[in-house]
């Protein structure tokens, strides 16, 4: 895992990047701000560890320019003690967490821990099979690239289906699934959104094989 620290006390810096290096992150530093905005446009983080308090180009001037881009890298602020402006500004710029000096290593630890298994879980928000995908989060699928019209109950299904991927899932399952969607589905109708979906997607490297009396299970065609 990358992380960036942008902090202008060396002296804390030095002590942060080398108990960082100790927990196994690779630690870029920058010392100030201007240095701090350009290795965000050249290189990948996973996380930002951002001083407010910086010289020639503050914490909030970066950030408000890192997510005007668009990058969602998560952003943990490091304010001065009590000040509650500083850290309301940071967050209202999309900082995704705050630690206020002075802080105790565990405690910077544990929330730089959290950071990442947060954004590992908005990743896997992302679903995949062959070259099948679908974005849970914003209710899109495509199929090689190639976006697919797929109606919300066939979505449905097809996201238990990715998510079990390999493994059996029973028309109760998919029912269940479907009930979300505040309507009782009978097994006739999973039947027949199985199939408008299997038609959709057989063109690509995906299959959905049936299996009589078990139910369904979608997995990646191997050309033999
Ligand atoms: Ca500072």
């Amino acid at each position: 895992m990358r992380i960036l620290l942008v902090e202008d006390d060396p002296v804390l810096a030095d002590g942060l990047t080398r108990i960082l290096q100790q927990s196994n992150y690779l630690v870029s530093w920058a010392s100030n701000g201007i240095h701090a905005d350009q290795l965000l446009q050249l290189e990948k983080f996973d996380l930002v560890i951002l001083d407010m308090g910086l010289p020639a180009m503050d914490g909030a001037q970066i950030l408000r320019r890192l997510r005007a881009r668009h990058n969602a890298v998560p952003v943990l602020i490091l304010t001065a003690q009590d000040s509650v402006a500083n850290r309301v500004q940071g967050l209202d710029l999309g900082a995704d967490d705050y630690l206020s000096k002075p802080f105790d290593l565990p405690e910077l630890e544990a929330r730089i821990r959290a950071l990442l298994r947060r954004a590992q879980a908005a990743r896997s928000a992302t679903l995949q099979v062959g070259s099948l995908l679908l974005d849970t989060l914003g209710h899109r699928a495509s199929l090689g690239g190639v976006a697919l019209e797929l109606s919300a109950r066939e979505l449905s299904v097809l996201e238990l289906l990715l998510r079990r991927s390999g493994r059996v899932v029973s028309k109760e399952q998919l029912s269940e699934q479907l009930s979300d969607l505040g309507e009782e589905i009978s097994g006739n109708a999973i039947e027949v959104y199985v199939h408008r979906l299997r038609k959709k997607i057989e063109v690509g490297d995906v299959t959905i094989r049936t299996l009589r009396g078990l139910g369904y299970m979608l997995e990646q065609r191997h050309a033999d």
